[in-house]
């Protein structure tokens, strides 16, 4: 059997109805992993391939996913199956047939993931770690949210860095953050809400019956301005789904320099997976928060 008859046979015994595959084809705009639609037997399945050693991303993606629907609030593809066949690590999941996006998909989704953070859990972290982009991250479950993000998340990506290659002086300032970080929490306590994780415009969609989708999740509990920050870092969300955000669920005072601060995990990771010049941009969001604290 080759992997795409593994494949269907996998899927025909989840369902429990005959599929064939009739057609496959690749998309574009996979940014870790082959993507591709396969039908047959009147169904349509999304599939995602990689090599065999990322069977644990694909398992940690499904969950995810379960995470999110559970929530009732932001519709999410439905995972199928996962496994490894021929060497080849694959995650089926339900097909989208994705819509016109605009204004009017932002609000609702900004009203939605509001609702999405409103699902809280006793502890930072999560049952299981999961990847960012390609890199592991870690949920271990933490009470201290300044503990979780000292230590999962940018002291994670500082030793990453440290391996990399970045220079001295942008861990110098980075260890300097690290010690300084209650001072941004002063006087905020933020709950554990249930994220997104990699919420960058290219993870969502309208479906054709324009309800929001989001998809590629890196769920874990958090600070909810850890997903509204990420959404600000590549070019930013229409304005309305920022609108209908605060007016669900106000951002507390003192977002806007935490949002550098949980940004800069993500510009930190892409300077661990891309190099080149994340490490300035890094460097600058640690000099400004650093001259902020001062
Ligand atoms: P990767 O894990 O490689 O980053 P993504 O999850 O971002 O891949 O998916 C790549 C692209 O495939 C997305 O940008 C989106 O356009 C499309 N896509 C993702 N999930 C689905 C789905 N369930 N149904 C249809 N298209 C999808």
């Amino acid at each position: 059997m080759n992997l795409w008859q593994a494949i269907a046979a996998d899927i025909s015994a989840t369902t429990g109805q005959p599929f064939h595959i009739a057609s496959r084809r690749a998309l574009g705009g996979g940014c870790i992993n082959a993507v591709l639609v396969v039908e047959g037997d009147g169904q349509r399945w999304f599939v995602k391939t990689n090599e065999a050693a990322k069977l644990a991303m694909f398992k940690a993606e499904s969950e995810g996913l379960r995470e999110l629907a559970g929530a009732g609030t932001i519709r999410v593809p439905q995972p199928l199956c996962h496994g490894v066949a021929e060497g080849t690590a694959y995650l089926v999941m339900e097909h989208i047939e994705f819509g016109q996006g605009g204004e009017k998909i932002a609000r609702r989704l900004g009203e939605q993931l509001a609702a999405l953070h409103r699902v809280t859990a006793p502890t930072f972290g999560w049952r299981r770690d999961n990847v960012i982009g390609a890199t592991h991250q870690e949920n271990t479950p933490a009470t201290e949210w300044i503990e979780f993000w000292r230590t999962r998340r940018l002291g994670f990506q500082l030793d990453l860095a440290a391996r990399h290659g970045a220079s001295a002086s942008l861990l110098r300032g980075g260890e300097k953050l690290l010690d300084a970080l209650p001072a941004l929490f002063a006087d905020y306590q933020p709950l554990p809400a249930l994220l997104h994780g990699d919420l960058w415009g290219g993870n969502y969609a309208a479906d054709v019956h324009g309800k929001p989708v989001i998809f590629d999740p890196a769920v874990y509990y958090g600070d909810r301005e850890a997903d509204l920050a990420m959404t600000e870092l590549f070019g930013g969300f229409p304005p309305g789904f920022y609108a209908a955000y605060q007016a669900a669920w106000p951002l507390a005072p003192g977002y806007q320099t935490r949002k550098t601060l949980y940004n800069l995990y993500h510009v930190l990771n892409h300077f661990n997976l891309f190099g080149g010049g994340y490490a300035h941009q890094a460097q600058r969001m640690i000099a400004g928060l650093l001259a902020e604290l001062r």
